[in-house]
């Protein structure tokens, strides 16, 4: 009862409510898992792990893993005119014309700001 037996994607039958697939999430409750589910009949279930059965078919070439990946964004709190270590303003370590993304220092090779702490 410490791993959770399925994976998003994996088809199962829940003793009462019938064939499902398993949507996302798990969490643990009263020390049993608790999945996202959607059934055949187009019903939403948050079920008990212990009610489901996993089906045969359900066995896939690949296991998925969901990959978080971190976007780092402009902020406007920030301060546009802080200073970087390459002695350049903030905003000027993004794109005004692609929607402020992170492109570096507009006057040299710098990528990343790092503000300049005298
Ligand atoms: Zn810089
Ligand atoms: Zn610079």
């Amino acid at each position: 009862m410490n791993q959770p037996k399925f994976n998003i994607g994996d088809k199962v039958k829940h003793f009462a409510y019938g064939k499902g697939v398993i949507l996302g999430n798990y969490h643990k409750r009263a020390g049993s898992y608790y999945w996202h589910i959607q059934y055949e009949n187009d019903s939403f279930g948050y079920n008990q792990e212990s009610n489901l059965k996993l089906l045969n078919n359900s066995i896939k070439p690949y296991l998925e893993e969901v990959v978080t990946e971190i976007v780092r964004n402009y902020n406007p709190n920030y301060g546009d005119d802080r200073i970087c270590k390459c002695g350049h303003p903030y905003y000027r370590h993004f794109d005004t014309y692609e929607n402020m993304s992170t492109c570096g220092c507009k006057y040299c090779g710098c990528f990343t700001f790092e503000e300049e702490n005298n």
